[in-house]
């Protein structure tokens, strides 16, 4: 069973994410990943991103649905998470194409639903491994690293993001409103959609979610 996160930022995407990755055998695909991937290039459409990611604004949808198909294509038949695809109703009709070409129809739509006060306070605790991307919380028992700023999985230092300032994340969370939230209604249509409250611990979600998707 494959899995589409909707969310808005901050809750938890990437932390059930890697739980998933971890004792599941997923692949984790994140759209926020593979494009600060592409900033750390320092390439000319590189730097582009990085002011347009550090203003919390959406990136064009050609760029990232071009970097979001090389990568399906790249995992083959193995079951993956979509972690920041589709963001606007105009992606998610893109990827039910992307799945007809790829012939995937094995999926369930788990939307993380968390109130903007809440999203706030995480990410503005948040920190994550400038090597492996691997996210944490200096702030939430059960997120922190075990040494203080220094990657549990790599060892890499770990940094905040440029775009989890205050002004970034208004911006973010409006764009979510604005943009991703109507892509519920998308989903809603063909039941492949799960409401799950994201205001409560990783773990009790993560249970939540093991039992949609039918994991032991
Ligand atoms: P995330 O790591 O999912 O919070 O994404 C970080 C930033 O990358 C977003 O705030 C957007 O600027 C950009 N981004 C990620 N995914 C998409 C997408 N599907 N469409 C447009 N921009 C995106």
């Amino acid at each position: 069973m494959n899995i589409i996160f909707i969310a808005p930022p901050s809750a938890g995407k990437g932390t059930q994410s890697a739980l998933l990755e971890k004792k599941h055998g997923y692949v984790h695909i994140s759209t926020g990943d593979l494009l600060r991937a592409e900033i750390k290039k320092k390439s000319e459409i590189g730097i582009k991103l990085e002011d347009i990611i550090s203003r919390g604004e959406l990136v064009s949808d050609e760029i990232i649905t071009e970097l979001l198909r090389n990568q399906l294509k790249k995992i083959a038949n193995k079951k993956f998470i979509l972690d920041g695809y589709p963001r606007t109703k105009e992606q998610a009709e893109t990827l039910s194409k992307i799945f007809e070409e790829l012939c995937i129809d094995d999926y369930q739509v788990l939307y993380l639903d968390l109130d903007e006060e809440t999203a706030l306070k995480r990410a503005l605790g948040r920190i994550i491994c400038s090597e492996c991307g691997a996210t944490y919380n200096q702030y939430i028992e059960g997120l922190m690293p075990k040494e203080k700023g220094i990657c549990d999985n790599c060892h890499g230092t770990l940094i905040s993001r440029p775009d989890d300032t205050e002004k970034a994340m208004k911006q973010r969370y409006e764009s979510y409103i604005k943009f991703t939230k109507p892509v519920l209604d998308y989903y809603k249509k063909d039941k492949t959609l799960n409401i799950i409250d994201a205001s409560r611990d990783s773990q009790t979600i993560y249970e939540e979610i093991k039992q949609i998707i039918g994991c032991e």
